[in-house]
């Protein structure tokens, strides 16, 4: 073997729980450190330590991501009232995602991982589709009522230095339900952005679809503000590049989804986003075969999987029988944050490194046919038989050393 590659700064590793974390570890010294001299700046996120530490190293974890730029994320239990039990928690901590997103104040990219053997369920779809979805606001922090006989209500709006602003609802004749939701222009201004930069990172075109027809005043404002930062920061870069910003109506948009050979990223309002990155994702194929990219206005970035820790085939791991797990998600993980400290640091060797270990993922399951149950189910044509997850590793593997030679 020649040299390792180099690192000047760190990355920020989340450790995470169950059958992820044996798989995060596994991809680490089989995939990663035999090649990469690894900094990474550890940060265990088990479920157990989230309980000791008072979900300190959570927020510790997120800090040292604006302290180095960029993370990667394994994937992590989310508490509930069994969780507690399971692990003799003290409460149920929250999810460490959403934390983590709050004080990066990010925007998620999913994107799909293309293999020509597994076909997308929209047979025009070539190219992968990116769903940005906003994650703050909306629906996700409203309020409502339930009213049970007929009756008014009004909104009013008291600003800080004291002016008042009230709407009124229609009458209402009988009972039903009200709702009030809110979005603050600077956390759209920040979605709008990172839906920008992330276009013009992967060159491909942006579209924003919402309903500003009907919502005249809330939709009208993130489509504005869309424009707006368009107009003023990224025209000329789209232009440079050849690529596009489009502004669709919803309904208009789900139709030219379906319609399109895929590669640009649909930038989503939450619910939106919410409901089509899962749509958009099964149509791909499989979570598995998913990347999820947290990506925030000033730059910070963290990769993780967009599946969960897989708890049915931990606990079948744990009575010790074979298991089929996928880790592709959780290399890609690896090789993105690795990619982006390459890019940020100067770092060719790593940046390279990067997209061999992601091509020998792929020609494993390509061109080897070698690949976990999930995507053996999915293929075309069709395979009889696959491999356990550390069979997958070493097949990965192989395909890594031989790249690497070249
Ligand atoms: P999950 O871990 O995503 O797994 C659900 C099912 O999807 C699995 O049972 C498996 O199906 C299939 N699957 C997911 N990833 C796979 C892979 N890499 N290879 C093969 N099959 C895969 O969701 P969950 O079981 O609902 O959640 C488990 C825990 O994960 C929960 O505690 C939840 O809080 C947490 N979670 C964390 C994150 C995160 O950290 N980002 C996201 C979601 C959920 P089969 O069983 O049919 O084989
Ligand atoms: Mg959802």
């Amino acid at each position: 073997m020649t040299n390792k590659i180099e690192m000047n700064r760190p990355i920020v590793e989340m450790d995470g729980d169950e059958m992820t974390r044996i798989l995060w570890s596994s991809v680490k010294e089989n995939l990663l450190l035999p090649y990469v001299n690894l900094k990474t700046e550890y940060y265990d996120l088990h479920v157990s330590n989230r309980d000791k530490t008072d979900d300190r190293v959570t927020f510790d974890a997120a800090s040292a991501v604006k302290k180095w730029g960029v993370g990667v994320k394994c994937a992590t239990i989310t508490p509930n009232a069994d969780r507690v039990k399971e692990y003799n928690l003290k409460k149920e901590w929250p999810s460490p995602n959403g934390t983590i997103r709050k004080i990066l104040d990010g925007t998620v990219f999913r994107a799909p991982i293309m293999i020509n053997s597994v076909k997308p369920a929209v047979r025009y779809w070539k190219k992968p589709i990116i769903v940005a979805r906003h994650a703050f606001g909306d629906i996700y922090d409203g309020v409502a009522i339930r009213f049970n006989e007929p009756g008014s209500a009004e909104i009013t709006y008291k600003s800080t230095s004291g002016h008042d602003e009230r709407v009124k609802y229609p009458d209402f004749k009988g009972s039903g339900v009200l709702i009030g939701i809110y979005n603050i222009d600077k956390s759209i201004e920040g979605f709008a952005d990172a839906s920008f930069k992330y276009a013009i990172m992967k060159k491909v075109d942006l579209w924003f679809a919402a309903k500003d027809t009907i919502s005249k005043v809330y939709d009208a404002d993130f489509k504005e503000i869309f424009r707006k930062i368009y107009e003023t920061r990224y025209k000329e870069e789209f232009a440079r590049l050849g690529i596009n910003y489009n502004y669709y109506l919803i309904d208009d948009a789900i139709s030219r989804v379906v319609r399109s050979e895929g590669g640009f990223v649909w930038a989503c309002k939450n619910y939106d986003g919410d409901v089509f990155s899962d749509m958009v994702s099964t149509a791909f194929g499989s979570l598995a075969l998913m990347t999820s990219e947290l990506f925030s206005p000033e730059g910070y970035y963290l990769s993780e999987a967009a599946h969960g820790t897989v708890q049915r085939h931990y606990y079948k791991y744990l009575k010790g029988e074979k298991v089929s797990t996928n880790p592709t998600a959780l290399i890609f993980a690896w090789t993105r944050g690795l990619k982006r400290r390459g890019e940020i640091d100067g770092l060719k060797d790593l940046a390279e490194f990067s997209e061999k270990l992601e091509n020998a993922v792929i020609s494993t399951i390509e061109k080897d046919k070698i690949m976990t149950q999930d995507i053996a189910k999915l293929s075309e044509p069709s395979v009889s038989e696959h491999v356990t997850s550390e069979e997958f590793i070493a097949a990965v593997k192989k395909n890594l050393e031989k790249s690497l030679r070249n």
